[in-house]
This record gives C-alpha cells, structure tokens and sequence, in this order.
C-alpha cells in the first residue's frame, strides 16, 4: 500500500555538517506518528528537506502518496501533497485568514465554492470562526495560533502533514486544546507527523507510533511504552538502553538567525 510519507535512507548535510544520517521512516495514511528527539537532533532539518530548503546536500529517496518528491521543487511538492505548518506563525497585517486560505485553495485547483464550504465547517469544528476576518495571527494567543494552523490545514486536506515543534511556547490548557485538534484531524486521506522534543502533548493524544531521533536518526520506534519511558526517562533513558553515549560537543552550533526558530523550552 502506498504510504503518505516514504523516507528511506536519507542523509543531509551543510557543508562539512553531516545532520541526518540515512534515516527512514514512514507514516502510513490515516496515522498519527510522533517525531521526538532532543534539540539539535535534526528534525527540523527533517522538514526543511522535505519541503525543499535549497541549502542542504541531500541524498536518499523520500515520497508522498507515491510521488517521489527530492528532485521537485517547493510548490511542486506543496501541490502533490506536502504540507508543514509553522513553529512561530507570522502575523500578516492586512491578509485576512479566509482571503488567505481562499487564495491557497485556488492554488490547488480548489473550486471557491467548495473552499467556502470547507472553511464554514471546518472553522465551526476547530473554533476559529471569530478568526476569519481578522488579519493572519493577528493578535493571536500562541495556542490560538496553532489552532489556527491546523484548521488550514484541515481546509487544504493536503496528503502528509509535518507539524514541527506544534506545541513548544503553549501553556499546558494550550498544549491539550492543540492536541486535541491534531487528533480531530485524523483522516483515511491523510498522513501526520507530529514533531516535538517534549514529551508532554502524549499525555493528550496517543500517536499510533512514536520515533526517536537522535543525531539525526531513528534510533528507536514504538508505542506507547515508548512514550512511558521518554515522560520518566527523558531521551537519556533511551540513550542509556540502547548504548548510545551523549555527544561529547556543546551542543548544537547554530547561527543567531535560528535562535528566532528555536524552540523557548530546553530539556
Ligand atoms: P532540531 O530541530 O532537532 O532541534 P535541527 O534540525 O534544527 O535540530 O538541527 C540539527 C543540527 O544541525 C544542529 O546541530 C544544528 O546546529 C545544525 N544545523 C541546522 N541548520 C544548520 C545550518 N543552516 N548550518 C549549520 N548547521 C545547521
Ligand atoms: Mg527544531
């Protein structure tokens, strides 16, 4: 059967940083996954890769619903099903969230009247009605914001999903509120890959499977003992289990643009 998302083997680099390290996964239709692993793991080198960031040395096979994506560009990808919501939306003033997502829908050769009626139900279902005639995440709450995301993506309907880091910056009424709509959005059309390095949001929603990645690969996969161990453990417990030894740099070496990308938690 043909899965939303197909990784296999795939290696990236900048330069002479090797950051992902022959990683497979897959995320069958219809499934949630979770993505966990420390800061500095590679996992949002993992979407941005998927979704096309030009800068990476890229090697390895990745496809969605079938289509083998690597060698497409970005709004070639979008269109064949590829979505990635944002860790810190960007408020747009003057863009009014339904003009927005009308615009988007035409793009993917969705008739207007079925993305008006798309938006009535869906805004109704996530709670974002009083949203629609604002500007972009204007003024909105952090968990707010989030909502807002996945209701887009619920108007959309792409094929795979990648949520990086969906609930980092959210109090914890937030985190379920935002947990809550990802399970909403479940469907027989759709693939999810729910990124974060904090194992809370698995209190409110229960995965079908979770991986770990650490040093920018899938060390470990499985349910919810996984989950289990990561919420007493933390990613040592892993660590630890499995053999491998903590890095002995610094930590992860970054350029000050991506501290405005960085998660506000540190575990
Ligand atoms: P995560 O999302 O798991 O926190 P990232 O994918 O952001 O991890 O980063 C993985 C590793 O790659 C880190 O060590 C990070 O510093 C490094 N990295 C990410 N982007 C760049 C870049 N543009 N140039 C050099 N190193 C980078
Ligand atoms: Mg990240």
């Amino acid at each position: 059967m043909t899965s939303a998302l197909a990784v296999k083997d795939l290696s990236a680099a900048i330069g002479s940083k090797q950051i992902l390290d022959h990683l497979s996964i897959e995320v069958p239709f219809g499934e949630i996954h979770a993505l966990m692993g420390p800061n500095g793991s590679g996992k949002s080198t993992l979407c941005h890769v998927l979704t096309g960031k030009p800068e990476y040395q890229v090697k390895g096979s990745a496809s969605v619903n079938g289509d083998e994506i690597l060698s497409l560009d970005v709004d070639e990808r979008s269109r064949l099903g590829l979505l990635q919501s944002f860790q810190y939306p960007t408020e747009v003033p003057g863009v009014r969230l339904r003009e927005f997502l009308l615009q988007a829908a035409e793009e993917r050769r969705i008739s207007s009247d079925e993305a008006s009626e798309r938006i009535e139900n869906e805004s109704r279902r996530f709670g974002v009605e009083r949203f629609l005639d604002r500007s972009l995440n204007d003024d909105l709450s952090g968990g707010e914001m989030k909502r807002s995301e996945i209701f887009q993506i619920a108007v959309l309907r792409p094929r795979m999903a990648l949520l990086d880091e969906i609930d980092s910056g959210l109090d914890i009424d937030a985190v379920r509120q935002v947990a809550e709509a990802v399970e909403r959005m479940r469907s027989p059309e759709l693939g999810v890959l729910l990124i974060t390095h904090y194992s809370r949001i698995l209190r409110y929603l229960a995965p079908d499977r979770i991986h770990v990645m650490i040093d920018g690969r899938i060390v470990d996969s499985g349910g919810s003992d996984l989950a289990g161990e990561l919420e007493t453990g933390g990613y040592e417990a892993v660590r630890a289990r499995l053999g491998i030894e903590r890095p002995t740099t610094e930590g992860p070496m970054r350029k000050p643009a991506d501290f405005f990308t960085e998660t506000p938690f540190d575990v």
